[in-house]
């Protein structure tokens, strides 16, 4: 069975910073691609606020480039996901789901989230057909077209107004009477005569020939007043939050209410020794790359540590 010293699951910026730190640091990590190489930035197209690139850079070559910086410090990167672990025995054991097993002395979780959906069977049925859960991805397919966003927080007010400088019209379907975003992104929706928001409103399913055509929505539902109706749309756009990828880990490790790993104070240190946790999987709230990159670098300072520890003459 492979034995790595520092295990690193998850190729976002999270990832593979810390494998360039690790890599630094003459600790030869492993790295687990997972099932979406390069995270959740490959699906965007242009990254404008990553600093160092005053022009902006296209998502997939920045995650191109961490891929090669940790690559030339040596890291060992395999197009794996781990499929179980055993956080109960030294060292650490993962099973990958090509059936191969390796232990770890010390893993840096940076599985990263996911875009939530609402559960509905026509959401798998227009997948890429009509529904997406990334504006900036997929806005460019509905140029002057009709698009709804689902969601009232910041997310969904952002993909809104982006989609509002695409589209010729924009709904904004809302399931309570008020917005949750904070007030500056709410006056932006409020203020964008393209944008018109549906409060109250859930969405029963979808319709459509080849792609999708509109939503079967639903006003106050179980209210005297409830009323069902169809709103003709092009595009249907997700953006009602993110799940982290912790599954795997949770029978170990302190989750919050959403399965958000819960580190201790400030630091990306787990409660069991030798298991960190960085990037979206771990951050409920600021879910930004750089923030990711940051605590990946933290998370690699904090195994090196550890690692000494455990053996000061490897
Ligand atoms: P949030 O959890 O803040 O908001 C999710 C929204 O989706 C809520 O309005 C929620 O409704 C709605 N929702 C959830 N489930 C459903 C459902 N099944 N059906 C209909 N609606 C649903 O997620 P965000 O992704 O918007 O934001 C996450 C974090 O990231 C926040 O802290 C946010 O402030 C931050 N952020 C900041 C940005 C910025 O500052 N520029 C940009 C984007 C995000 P309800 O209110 O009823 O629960």
């Amino acid at each position: 069975m492979n034995h790595t010293r520092l295990l690193i699951i998850g190729s976002g910026p999270a990832g593979y910073t810390a494998a360039i730190y690790a890599g630094r640091a003459n600790l030869s990590p492993t790295l687990l691609e997972g099932m979406q190489p390069g995270g959740q930035l490959t699906i965007t197209t242009e990254v404008e606020n990553y600093p160092g690139f005053p022009d902006g850079v296209d998502a997939n070559e920045l995650m191109d480039a961490m891929r090669r910086q940790a690559e030339r410090f040596g890291t060992q990167i395999l197009p794996n996901a781990a499929t179980s672990v055993d956080l109960d025995v030294r060292p650490f054991h993962v099973t990958l789901d090509d059936g191969s097993e390796l232990t770890a002395d010390s893993i840096i979780i940076a599985t990263g989230a996911s875009a939530k959906y609402l559960g509905l069977p026509d959401e798998q049925k227009y997948m890429g057909r009509g529904v997406s859960a990334c504006a900036t991805c997929d806005g460019f397919f509905y140029r002057k077209k009709v698009v709804a966003v689902v969601g009232g927080g910041d997310t969904a007010c952002e993909e809104a107004s982006y989609l509002a400088g695409l589209a010729t019209k924009v709904y904004l379907i809302v399931r309570k009477p008020y917005l949750r975003a904070s007030k500056i992104m709410q006056e932006r929706v409020f203020g964008n005569e393209k944008i018109e928001v549906l409060f109250e409103t859930n969405t029963l399913g979808l319709y459509g020939e080849d792609g999708v055509e509109g939503a079967h929505l639903i006003f106050r539902k179980g209210e005297s007043d409830e009323r069902q109706y169809d709103l003709p749309i092009d595009g249907f756009f997700l953006a009602i939050g993110h799940h982290p990828n912790s599954e795997l880990f949770a029978p170990w490790l302190k989750t919050d209410e959403n399965g958000f790993i819960q580190t201790e104070g400030d630091t990306p240190c787990t409660a069991i020794p030798g298991i960190f946790a960085a990037g979206d999987v771990a951050d409920p709230r600021y879910r930004q790359a750089v923030v990711a990159a940051a605590s990946g670098a933290k998370a690699t300072m904090e195994a090196e540590k550890y690692l000494s520890d455990l053996n000061p003459l490897a």
